[in-house]
């Protein structure tokens, strides 16, 4: 095979982007209100009209959304909080940052929490679910939303990777009692730095999270509760709103590059492409596979240019500190060896997707 460098991610801005990202940038510095600017307020009114919510509160990170959406159910420490054993930690370290108990469920063949491990877990202490669209790809809300209710739990979606997908024309963002958000330069809705969004439609929910991303006061002066500065500086929001108003082509982008994979690689019977449903639209924050001889592939890919990551090589439950708690992890145990996210990012041309293609076959093939 011959070598071409396939980036996994490229986040410098294009020549047209940074125009624009600077025009945006020096209308906050013109204006100079640099935290809880009008971009903030704007693009919550942005954010939260795209994905179908009354309300979405801007904060510092995912990491703040997850934590202060969990933060204002008032958990005690013996409260349980399902969630999925395969994600980035950030989700579980939300959960034992508000002093309650992570409890691990098994992941489906599509890498999403699974709804009959989550059944076996909920006791009378479980207050909350935290589902994951892992990848993009949203969980299956249709059973999570039907347990919840049966059980009298709160869903918390963690959709940090999901912006832009949809199922029969509901998008991600606007499930469960809260959705969190991570705008993080890696993520397909991407600030210049970190961000997040907390999206809901109950209003008291929505006057809470307020409070709470501002150590817990209400008008910068009486302390509610004690909280920590979770806010998100304006130049973010700023950048956010150019960002949502382009994301539509980005989104084209991608699943162009999503469309040429399953032309080429559908065929491979080693490596299993995401599935995905008629009636549903991937995010493709990751193009992840499920590959036979996974770390012979990667290594072979590295050797003709291509870059690719394993996210995330270890489940939530095995890490150190979450050892202990309660979990089932058979199938993602399984899956944690063989997954791969190749790239699939909007500045990739034709001949970088062809090749990362022909060289996945060529490796099976040889
Ligand atoms: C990125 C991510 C987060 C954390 O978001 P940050 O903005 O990096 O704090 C949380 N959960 C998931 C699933 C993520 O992918």
């Amino acid at each position: 095979m011959s070598y071409l460098k396939v980036p996994f991610l490229d986040l410098k801005a294009t020549p047209s982007e940074k125009s624009q990202l600077l025009s945006s940038i020096a209308d906050v510095l013109d204006h100079g209100q640099l935290v809880m600017g009008p971009e903030i307020f704007t693009f919550e009114e942005k954010v939260a009209s795209y994905c179908n919510r009354n309300f979405s509160t801007s904060v510092g990170s995912g990491t703040t959304a997850l934590v202060l959406a969990l933060k204002a159910l008032e958990l005690n420490p013996s409260d349980e909080v399902i969630t999925t054993s395969l994600s980035w930690i950030a989700t579980a370290n939300a959960i034992a940052l508000n002093n309650a108990i992570p409890v691990f469920a098994d992941v489906d063949s599509n890498l999403n929490i699974c709804p009959d491990s989550v059944l076996r877990l909920i006791n009378k202490n479980t207050r909350a679910i935290i589902s994951v669209d892992y990848t993009g790809k949203l969980a299956d809300f249709v059973r999570l939303e039907k347990i919840c209710d049966a059980h009298n739990l709160f869903l918390i979606a963690d959709a940090s990777q999901a912006f832009g997908a949809q199922r029969g024309g509901r998008v991600s963002g606007s499930y469960g009692h809260i959705s969190a958000i991570s705008h993080n330069p890696m993520k397909v809705l991407a600030g210049i730095g970190e961000a997040g969004s907390i999206l809901t439609d109950d209003e008291h929910l929505k006057n809470k999270f307020d409070i709470l991303r501002y150590n817990g006061t209400i008008n910068k002066e009486y302390l509610l509760e004690p909280s920590f500065n979770g806010r998100m500086d304006t130049v973010q929001a700023a950048v956010l709103i150019k960002r949502l108003c382009s994301f539509g082509t980005l989104q084209q982008l991608r699943q162009a590059n999503a469309s040429l994979y399953y032309q080429y690689l559908s065929s491979v019977d080693q490596i299993k492409l995401p599935h995905i449903d008629v009636d549903e639209t991937h995010a493709l924050y990751t193009f992840t596979v499920i590959a036979e001889r996974r770390d012979e592939l990667m290594a072979y890919l590295d050797s003709v240019g291509i870059e690719t990551k394993i996210h995330h090589p270890i489940l939530m439950c095995d890490q150190t500190p979450y050892q202990k708690c309660v979990h089932e992890s058979t199938n993602a145990s399984i899956l944690r060896e063989k997954i791969l996210c190749i790239p699939i990012h909007e500045k990739l041309d034709h001949d970088q997707v062809l090749h990362v293609a022909n060289s996945i076959k060529y490796f099976y093939n040889q």
